[in-house]
């Protein structure tokens, strides 16, 4: 049997001939279903508004999922055990009971946010932490109250869902029209112009309180700084229990084998991390130290072991151990873990891994450690200010977000890794070498029309080709000398390369 314990709110908003019957229906529901639950009728007890009423109702209800039905039950039953399920499964924390979409809405979703409850329905579930959140910091009395709930669920984070009831016509009467609607709209947006409301939590990389859910993506929400324009996802599911791992120190390697694969032209992969190497060779003497920070398929490892001293890390024990096998140094460790027994690096590089470090702060301290005065770090990610990001975002956002916890623009990663002992030395565009394959595969699935027109392009162009892959790659230095001359960057300027 279940522990989840359900409060039934019943708001009493309209003529309420019906409401022995609802009560005596939802109490038998939940009977059948076997959850604990208690429900309470709301009235409006000195003449308090429709907020004031749900918030002192959540306030006093004991339940870890809280439910807010019509008290003339518009809907069937289910709908109560299917918002119920959804916050139970984690799918949602907040479910809005929804008839159809209003065109009218449209205004209102522009100016406030894109999920927005139904006007004539009070269906509403709410996770208990949710409730307590959202509906202990709404400010409005009357109808408004619903969109204020709507805006501070995206403010704090919480995943939205909309669940779509069929029914008859609702008795009560609709809790805002276009017109109140529109001054709730403008009364929250003022509120939180004066910070009214709590603020959310601080943007993980420049701590701004500016933060907004821009989408959501399955289990989880994509947030959003405006101050820094980064993205990351709402909660991570980062499980990092693995103890320190230690470098073992080896004697010299031997010279580079003339007849390795790895050394004549290949794939695109290989020519990509070639062409990586050779950003980062003109920073380094011969026989430098490098550390790799996700090693991927080993391409840059193998590249990078012929010329200097190469060790790579990687989370995953799979990759690393696949990589061994070629004969280089990898072991099976994330950032934080790794023991430097050897001397400091000359340089670090990752290559679309910072986006998967939870804690962007933590790693480049540590990195930072791990690099000797003057070593250089080599750091290509996504840029969210990008114009490939920019167009692509919304159609790609599960993909983006499917392995990365956090994507970065330019300017926050500038701002970055100055406070965090580096400084720039160069920053540009990311072309990676794509197999003509798997490009006319993309051409041929998005623009079928220029299919034809790409097809001669093709045969012109050289296989594999330098495409802009709408990342960017910084090289920058870790500072000499002690941080204390370090200069904050008062604004967000993209262009701000020192
Ligand atoms: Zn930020």
């Amino acid at each position: 049997m279940s522990s989840t314990r359900v409060s039934v709110l019943v708001p009493l908003v309209g003529p309420s001939a019906e409401l022995p019957s609802t009560l005596e229906a939802i109490e038998s529901y939940l009977h059948a279903t076997g959850f604990e639950f208690d429900i309470r009728v709301l009235d409006r007890r000195d003449g308090a508004g429709y907020g004031a009423m749900l918030r002192r109702g959540v306030a006093e209800a004991g339940g870890s999922i809280i439910v807010i039905v019509d008290h003339d039950l518009p809907y069937p039953m289910s709908a109560i055990g299917d918002a119920v399920a959804l916050i139970q499964s984690g799918a949602a924390e907040v479910v809005f009971g929804r008839r159809e979409a209003r065109p009218g809405d449209l205004l209102l979703r522009t100016l406030l946010v894109p999920i927005l409850p139904d006007r004539a329905l009070h269906l509403k579930a709410f996770s208990a932490d949710a409730a307590r959140l959202i509906l202990g910091e709404t400010r409005l009395r009357k109808g408004g109250f619903d969109l204020e709930a709507a805006y501070l669920a995206n403010k704090y984070g919480f995943r939205v869902e909309c669940l779509t009831t069929h029914g008859g016509k609702s008795a009560s009467k609709a809790t805002f029209d276009i017109w109140s609607g529109l001054a709730a709209a403008a009364a929250i947006r003022m509120t939180d112009r004066r910070n009214g409301y709590r603020p959310p939590r601080r943007c993980l990389v420049c701590f701004s309180s500016e933060v907004w859910s821009i989408d959501q993506i399955p289990g989880n929400v994509v947030r959003s700084c405006s101050r820094c324009k980064c993205r990351y996802l709402g909660h991570f599911d980062v499980v990092d229990d693995a103890g320190p791992v230690r470098r073992v120190l080896r004697g010299q390697m031997p010279p580079a084998d003339p007849g390795d694969e790895t050394i004549h032209r290949g794939v695109a992969r290989e020519r990509t991390s070639q062409r990586r190497l050779a950003a980062l060779r003109r920073h380094l003497t011969s026989r430098a130290r490098i550390l790799e920070v996700g090693v991927r398929d080993g391409s840059f490892g193998a590249a990078a072991a012929a010329e200097f001293e190469y060790v790579g890390i990687d989370r995953a024990p799979s990759v690393a151990r696949a990589v061994r096998a070629r004969g280089l140094e990898v072991y099976c460790s994330t950032v934080p873990n790794f023991v430097n027994t050897g001397p400091a690096f000359d340089a670090i590089a990752l290559f679309h891994v910072f986006e998967n470090m939870a804690d962007p702060h933590d790693a480049l301290s540590r990195m930072k450690d791990l690099l000797k005065p003057g070593g250089v770090l080599l750091l290509s990610t996504f840029d969210t200010e990008g114009l490939l990001y920019l167009i692509t975002e919304r159609r790609w956002m599960t993909q983006n977000f499917r392995t990365h916890l956090i994507l970065y623009s330019r300017s926050a990663l500038i701002e970055l890794l100055e406070h965090s002992g580096f400084e720039i030395v160069s920053i540009g565009a990311e072309l990676e070498y794509r197999d003509q394959r798997f490009l006319r595969h993309s051409v041929a699935t998005r623009w079928p029309a220029l299919m034809p027109v790409m097809q001669t392009l093709f045969r012109i162009l050289p296989d594999p080709l330098l495409v802009p892959s709408g990342s960017i790659r910084i090289v920058a230095k870790r500072r000499v000398g002690s941080p204390v001359n370090f200069r904050a960057i008062p604004s967000v300027e993209p262009t701000h390369a020192r």
